[in-house]
C-alpha cells in the first residue's frame, strides 16, 4: 500500500480531487506514493486561505516576517539529511548534490531574511516648500509559484522566501513527478512561526496551474520549467492581469579556447555535463571547441565519460543517478538516436545501461558525442539527459557567433587564459549568466537567477534585488502638513 501525498492548504494537510499520480522511485524504478491531482475546487480552497491570510501578513512588521526567515533557516539546516533524502528518493540525484541543491535555497532564506533593510524606501525632504516625498513597496497579494522536477527544494526556494518576506502570501503548484519536499517545506515553515495560509502546497497538473493563471485572487505567478510550458503560462497569466516572471528551458554552451587549460577544462564540463544527470538548467550540453582544441578535449573526454560512476543516488560511491522517470529515459535515448541518424559521431554511448540489482531503475549512461553541427536536433534541443555535444569551430568569433543564434539564452561559459577574448565574450554574449572559466555561473542568492530569450519571458529575473522588485508594488507619496496659510487653487502644473 503506497502511501498518499496531500495537498498542504491553510497550516494541515487536506485531501481534494479524485484524481492521483504516481511517484517513482527513479533508483528501483517502482511506484513509491501517489500525489493527490487538485481539482478546481482544491484550487480555490488554496487560494481563498492565501487571500484569507493577506491582510494580518502584509500588517505584520518586516522584523518580524524577518525572524520567522531566521528559524525557517535553522529548521532547514537541522533537517538537511532527511531533507536530501527526500529529494533524492524522488528526484534521483545523488545525496550530496541534494545536500548542495537544498543549500542553494537556504541561501535565498538567507537573503530573504535581510528583508527590513531591502523594503526601505528613499525619502526626499522638501521636494517643494514645505513637501516632502518617499517611496515604499507594498507586496501584491497571493502569489504563485509552479516548479519544475529537477529541483524540488531550490528552485521553489528562489521564490517564496522573497515573496513572503515581503508580506505577500504564497501557493506553490510543486512538480507532480517529486511532490514531497514542497510538503515538507510547508511543515518547517509552520514550525518556524509561519501563520496558518501564508504558505500553501496545491499539487497537480495542468487542472491545477491552469485553475491558478487565471484565478481573479492571484496577483502574480512565477513559473520555471519548459520552454512551451513557460511561454504558455507567460500568455496566459498576463492575458489574466497578472504580473509574470517564467523561466524556461536552455541549452548551455561552455567556449574552450584553444590556450585554456584543457585538464581544468575537462574537469569543468564533467562535472557541468553528467552532474544531475544532466537534469539541470544549467548544465552544459554543448562544448566548443575553438581550434585544435577539439582533439585535446576529446582525447581526455572520452575515457573520464566512459569511467563515470553510475548507480542509485543513495550509494556515496555514485556521481550520476538514474533519469526521472522511464519516459525521460525515454527520450534521452531517443535523442541519442537522432543523433546517430543525423551524422554526429557518437564516441561513448549511454543507452540501454542496465546495473545490477537496479534492472528496473531509471538510468542512462553518459553520453559523448563528436562533430556535431547546429542543424542536428541534438544540437538545437534541450535534451535534459547525460549527453554532451562537441562542437568545432575555427575561431572566437564562430564560437560567439553559435551561442548567440541559439534560441536559448540561459548561462554560457568560456575557458580561456586570454583577458581579451574572455571580456568580448562576457560583454557581447546574449546570455543572461555568463562565466569566466566558471562552468555554471550560477549567480548567489544576492544577485537574481534568469537567462534571456526563450529561456526567461517576462521582464525580472527570480530572487536577489529582481526578486524583491517583482514580489513588490512601488509607491510614492507626496506629502505635506498645511500651516493655515491657504495658497489658493491652482490650474497649472507645479514647478520649481
Ligand atoms: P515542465 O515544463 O514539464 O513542468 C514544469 C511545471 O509545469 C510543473 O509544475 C508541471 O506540473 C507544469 N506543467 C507541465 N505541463 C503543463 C501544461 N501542459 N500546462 C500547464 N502546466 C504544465 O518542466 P519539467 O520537466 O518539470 O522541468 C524541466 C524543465 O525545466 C527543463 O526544460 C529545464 O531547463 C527547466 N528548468 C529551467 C530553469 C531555469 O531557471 N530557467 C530551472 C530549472 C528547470
Amino acid at each position: 500500500m503506497s502511501t498518499t501525498i496531500s495537498h498542504w492548504i491553510n497550516g494541515r494537510a487536506i485531501a481534494g480531487g479524485d484524481r492521483f499520480g504516481d511517484v517513482f522511485n527513479p533508483a528501483t524504478g517502482e511506484v513509491q506514493a501517489q500525489v493527490a491531482l487538485a481539482d478546481p475546487a482544491t484550487v480555490n480552497a488554496a487560494v481563498d486561505a492565501a487571500k484569507a491570510a493577506f491582510p494580518a501578513w502584509a500588517d505584520t512588521p518586516p522584523l518580524r516576517r524577518a525572524r520567522v526567515m531566521f528559524k525557517f533557516r535553522e529548521l532547514l539546516e537541522d533537517n538537511l539529511k532527511a531533507f536530501a533524502a527526500l529529494v533524492t528518493a524522488e528526484h534521483g540525484k545523488v545525496l550530496s548534490d541534494a545536500e548542495g541543491s537544498i543549500i542553494r535555497g537556504l541561501e535565498v532564506v538567507e537573503f530573504a531574511a535581510g528583508i527590513p533593510h531591502l523594503l526601505k524606501g528613499e525619502f526626499t525632504e522638501q521636494v517643494g516648500p514645505d513637501i516632502d516625498s518617499w517611496s515604499t513597496r507594498q507586496p501584491l497579494g497571493v502569489c504563485a509559484g509552479i516548479t519544475p522536477f529537477n529541483f524540488p527544494a531550490m528552485v521553489p526556494m528562489w521564490m517564496f522566501p522573497v515573496a513572503i518576506a515581503c508580506g505577500n502570501t504564497f501557493v506553490l503548484k510543486p512538480s507532480e513527478r517529486d511532490p514531497s519536499s514542497a510538503n515538507f517545506m510547508a511543515e518547517l515553515l509552520k514550525q518556524a512561526g509561519l501563520p496558518d495560509g501564508v504558505f500553501n502546497v496545491l499539487h497537480g497538473d495542468k487542472v491545477a496551474v491552469d485553475g491558478l493563471l487565471t484565478h481573479r485572487d492571484v496577483a502574480a505567478v512565477s513559473f520555471v520549467g519548459s520552454t512551451p510550458i513557460a511561454e504558455y503560462v507567460h500568455h496566459t497569466a498576463s492575458a489574466h492581469n497578472k504580473r509574470v516572471q517564467a523561466l524556461g528551458g536552455a541549452k548551455n554552451h561552455m567556449v574552450v579556447m584553444p590556450d585554456a587549460d584543457f585538464d581544468q577544462a575537462t574537469d569543468a564540463l564533467m562535472g557541468a555535463a553528467y552532474g544531475s544527470a544532466g537534469e539541470r538548467c544549467m548544465a552544459v550540453s554543448v562544448a566548443v571547441a575553438v581550434g585544435d582544441a577539439g582533439d585535446a578535449l576529446m582525447a581526455r573526454l572520452a575515457p573520464r565519460v566512459r569511467a563515470l560512476k553510475i548507480g542509485p543516488g543513495t550509494d556515496p560511491e555514485s556521481e550520476m543517478g538514474p533519469l526521472v522517470t522511464a519516459a525521460h529515459k525515454a527520450k534521452v535515448e531517443g535523442y541519442i538516436d537522432q543523433g546517430v541518424a543525423e551524422g554526429a559521431e557518437l564516441v561513448v554511448d549511454g543507452r540501454g545501461l542496465v546495473l545490477q540489482g537496479y534492472e528496473n531503475g531509471f538510468y542512462t549512461g553518459g553520453t559523448l558525442f563528436d562533430r556535431v553541427s547546429p542543424d542536428m536536433s541534438i544540437y538545437k534541443d534541450e535534451i535534459f539527459g547525460p549527453v554532451l555535444s562537441v562542437v568545432r569551430v575555427d575561431d572566437h568569433a564562430a564560437a560567439s557567433k553559435l551561442v548567440n543564434e541559439h534560441e536559448f539564452g540561459n548561462g554560457a561559459a568560456i575557458f580561456t587564459r586570454d583577458g581579451d577574448a574572455a571580456r568580448e565574450f562576457a560583454r557581447n554574449v546574449e546570455i543572461g549568466m555568463v562565466g569566466v572559466n566558471v562552468p555554471i555561473p550560477v549567480p548567489m542568492a544576492f544577485h537574481s537567477f534568469g537567462g534571456w530569450k526563450r529561456s526567461l519571458f517576462g521582464d525580472h529575473h527570480m530572487h536577489g534585488p529582481e526578486g524583491v522588485r517583482f514580489y513588490t508594488k512601488y509607491k510614492v507619496v507626496t506629502g505635506r502638513w498645511p500651516t493655515g496659510i491657504r495658497a489658493g487653487a491652482s490650474f497649472i502644473m507645479p514647478t520649481m
